[in-house]
């Protein structure tokens, strides 16, 4: 067995959030191995967000070009695929090529092993012969993969996955898309405003099932408008493939048929693959549990999505920054337990760093680290119209058995909603706590639907007063203007 080599921290899984903790960690004077063994970044740049709002933005403007008749004239659009699938493949990902941001990271100082890492035991990495023993800590970044439900012939059949959809060169003719979530809803509208029939089979009752109902209504019609073929309530029974076709068979006699089949039905972290045995954590849960500082157990954290806090880049980058803090936090005490007189070289860097991230206090015990905390937790569908909400839905609130007030306002009874006209399609919903007197959630959709949300994450960030909300001024003619007459309306 090959020899422990000693190392201050090891990152396995450098997506978002395990690049960022290497990376700032390295400089920050920590000696820091980061394992990845796919591409450093992970899916956000390769084969999520980055790759998929390239392709919104070209459908997008396919969508506003059609919009010129009845407000400017008339305009003949001819769309084509070739310069959207060339700019993902050439600025957005250097064909699926991590040269350079394996370079990034080792600029800031970092190792880097290309590898699977594997738990071996409490404080050990191993990545296939090399071993590393990590004396302040080991951060776990592993993200999720595709949750590919286990419906008879599906496994079999050359089904999609979000990679081979944003590595599309030539469109299909014809798209099934099982999962009606958002991932499913913003791809279904890219490829059928380039001219793709897609079809959206959801088990649920209606897609966007996680936002308010009024939201998955708005994007049920706005897809419908643009062409796509929407079955809610469907729970696939069997999936058959007959060398050039996909079949999908529902119940009775559900029947939908297409050229490529792409499952979008949700993401999971596997946890069996990490050695979580090795230092007794249970390995069949469905994500690692965190506490507030992002902590598995002593001495390992997690980040990203494999805490199952919410699969956004957002968070990723929001629990980095704690991870971040509470390692130094930890290196910190752990070299002054080692080295009473305070001298080693890696404190003064350690909590320069520390403090540069607010990690406020001159102490920089542990407990000046921030904590974790989701109220405000913002999530984006980047439809047309977009659906931005925060918080918590009132379905959530009631069920909290909190005193809810609902304040609703449509976006087409607004100045700005009315100027605009086509595409005008949204609204503004808030909830409230009424016996606190602040904003627990809200959804906000409409053209700019996820920028006009950011006023909405403040006031419940910050529980900022109702009467503060009600009081302030908001541009005239905006689309955030919208928010004041909701606000007028809570009730
Ligand atoms: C189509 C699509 C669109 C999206 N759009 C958005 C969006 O608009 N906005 C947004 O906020 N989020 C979006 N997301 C979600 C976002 O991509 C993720 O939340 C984000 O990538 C999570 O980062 P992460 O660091 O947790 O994990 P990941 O990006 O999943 O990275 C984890 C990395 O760990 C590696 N790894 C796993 N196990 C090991 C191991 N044992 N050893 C070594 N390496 C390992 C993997 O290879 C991977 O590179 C989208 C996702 C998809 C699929």
């Amino acid at each position: 067995m090959a020899e422990p080599e000693l190392v201050d921290v090891v990152v396995v899984g450098l997506g978002v959030g395990g690049e960022e903790v290497a990376g700032r960690l390295a400089e920050a004077g920590l000696s820091v191995v980061g394992v990845e063994r796919d591409l450093v970044g992970g899916e956000c740049p390769y084969w999520g967000c980055i790759p998929s709002k390239i392709m919104i933005r070209a459908a997008n403007a396919l969508a506003e070009a059609r919009r010129v008749d009845g407000l400017a004239g008339t305009v003949q659009v001819q769309s084509d695929w070739a310069p959207v699938a060339k700019r993902i493949r050439e600025e957005a990902t250097d064909t699926w090529d991590d040269t350079v941001a394996v370079r990034r990271l080792t600029d800031r100082g970092a190792r880097f092993v290309r590898g699977s890492g594997r738990l071996d035991g409490p404080g050990r990495v191993r990545v296939g012969d090399q071993v590393f023993q990590a004396r302040h800590g080991i951060v776990l970044g592993t993200g999720t993969r595709p949750s590919v439900p286990p419906i008879e012939g599906l496994a079999d059949s050359p089904y999609w996955t979000n990679h081979q959809a944003i590595e599309v060169e030539q469109l299909p003719e014809s798209l099934l898309v099982l999962g009606g979530g958002a991932i499913g809803l913003e791809l279904s509208q890219a490829f059928t405003r380039f001219g793709v029939r897609v079809t959206v089979v959801e088990a649920l009752d209606r897609v966007l099932a996680i936002e308010e109902p009024e939201a998955s209504e708005v994007a049920a019609a706005a897809l419908r408008a643009d062409g796509v073929e929407i079955h809610t309530g469907v729970r696939t029974e069997r999936v058959e493939h007959d060398g050039s076709r996909f079949t999908l068979r529902g119940p009775g006699a559900a029947e939908f048929t297409a050229d490529r089949l792409l499952v979008v039905t949700g993401r999971r972290a596997h946890l069996d693959e990490l050695g979580l045995d090795t230092i007794g954590v249970d390995a069949t849960q469905r994500y690692l549990p965190v506490d507030d500082r992002l902590q598995v157990t002593d001495g390992i954290w997690a980040v990203g999505d494999v805490t199952g806090e919410g699969a956004f880049t957002h968070i990723a980058m929001y629990q980095a920054a704690i991870v971040i803090a509470d390692v130094l936090a930890h290196a910190r005490k752990s070299d002054a337990g080692a080295d009473p007189s305070g001298t080693a070289s890696v404190v003064g860097g350690a909590m320069g760093a520390a403090s540069s991230l607010g990690a406020s206090g001159s102490s920089g015990s542990a407990g000046s680290v921030p904590r974790a905390d989701y109220r405000a937790l913002p999530r984006v569908t980047f439809t047309d119209p977009e659906i931005g909400a925060v918080g918590l839905t009132e379905q959530q609130a009631r069920k909290r058995g909190i005193n809810v007030q609902v304040g609703f306002t449509k976006l087409g009874s607004s100045t700005r909603g009315w100027i605009h006209r086509v595409g005008d399609e949204g609204f503004i919903k808030l909830i409230a706590d009424a016996d606190q007197g602040v904003l627990i959630g809200a959804t906000s959709v409409g053209p700019a639907g996820g920028e006009v949300l950011s006023a909405l994450v403040v006031a419940v960030h910050a529980a900022v007063p109702l009467s503060q909300l009600r009081h302030m001024i908001y541009a005239y003619p905006t689309f955030h203007r919208a928010i004041e007459d909701a606000l007028r309306n809570l009730s």
